[in-house]
């Protein structure tokens, strides 16, 4: 397996970001990203800025909402896109089935989002009674700061120190991402949404959680069969294939790069299922996480909570239950405990 980290969900001036395209490459560039997805609102960027650009696969995308929705939400990230979807954006349903029909990815974004004193606005999906779509953005690195915003001042410092704010994905949106998990393999990522805002405070004038600083904290790592090849169609189908299976975990980079991280489930007759795939079959399965360097780690069950803990660099488990597994590893850094590692589930099936 092949490991590649990418930022998913940003915002250009083409939406209500402050940036071009070039910006968003070069601040990938210097987080040394392998992929970035864009995202703006309601509108396709023209596909043919897709590719190799300095080094950074670039890939074109949208973010589909509904402005006329009161209140407002359903975001939706549309991922690997053909033709424009921005016509379905009043239809949830029709929006998923339209993406699907073009073999594409929907992602619902910031599922569950928290008003904070400055800022009562909040865009959680709302239609729940869609399917059909692919998975959720479990931790949105913007919307966590709402809440923390609590003056215009402290909003300052949540803009420039972020590391001292983040924590993780919203507990709420971890305990619905299992209930999802228990009727069916839900693929999660996650998002910077990185929009690059200015600042204004009397005199002070400042761009704030920058693009490159949003790049260097939620980002989203993939696992490909083969390396990416150069050649954009190819490496294209991989990077959205990976997504859509769910061979993927959210890193937290400001804690540390997560590219040590490893997880896999093996039953006794030698079958091994990666992150995202189900694995069938009697008897116990043994359950494995590895780090490179340690953490709290804890193995987690969709619906029953936590199955096993350790502090440390790995963790083995053995079970014969079926269910979603899947992984969350903590670290204490700048004073309390920072979620790192949040990974897709293995599905065991009985
Ligand atoms: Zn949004
Ligand atoms: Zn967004």
């Amino acid at each position: 397996m092949h490991i590649y980290r990418g930022n998913i969900h940003m915002h250009t001036r083409h939406s209500d970001g402050t940036g071009e395209v070039e910006d968003l490459i070069a601040a990938a560039r210097k987080a040394r990203l392998d992929f970035i997805i864009l995202s703006d609102h309601n509108i396709l960027l023209d596909q043919s800025g897709e590719g190799w650009r300095q080094g950074i696969l670039t890939l074109i995308d949208s973010e589909i909402n509904d402005d006329d929705l009161q209140p407002p939400g359903n975001h939706c990230l549309t991922l690997g896109l053909r033709h424009d979807v921005t016509p379905h954006a009043r239809d949830p349903q029709g929006l998923i089935d339209a993406v699907r029909d073009q073999g594409g990815l929907t992602f619902l974004a910031h599922p569950i989002d928290k008003p904070g004193p400055l800022s009562a606005d909040v865009y959680p999906w709302q239609t729940w009674n869609v399917e059909g779509y692919t998975g959720v953005e479990l931790w949105n690195f913007m919307s966590e700061f709402r809440p923390y915003a609590t003056s215009k001042a402290q909003a300052l410092l949540v803009g420039f120190f972020p590391h001292y704010f983040t924590t993780g994905p919203f507990p709420e949106m971890l305990a619905k991402w299992d209930t999802l998990l228990q009727g069916r393999p839900t693929p999660a990522i996650g998002g910077s949404d990185a929009h690059a805002l200015v600042f204004r405070l009397g005199p002070i004038r400042r761009r704030f959680l920058s693009y490159l600083n949003c790049f260097r904290a939620v980002n989203t790592y993939i696992l490909t069969r083969t390396p990416l090849t150069g050649d954009l169609a190819l490496d294209r189908a991989q990077v959205y294939e990976a997504l859509g299976h769910g061979r993927a975990w959210i890193g937290y980079d400001r804690v540390a790069p997560s590219h040590g991280f490893r997880f896999h489930a093996e039953a006794g007759d030698g079958a091994v299922a990666q992150m995202g795939d189900q694995l069938h079959g009697q008897g116990p399965v043994d359950l494995t996480v590895r780090l490179d360097r340690p953490g709290h780690i804890r193995l987690i069950r969709a619906g029953q909570g936590v199955v096993a803990a350790q502090q440390g660099d790995r963790l083995r488990f053995a079970t014969d239950r079926p269910g979603a597994y899947r992984v969350e590893v903590w670290m204490t850094r700048w004073g309390k405990p920072r979620g790192w590692i949040f990974s897709n589930a293995i599905y065991l099936v009985g």
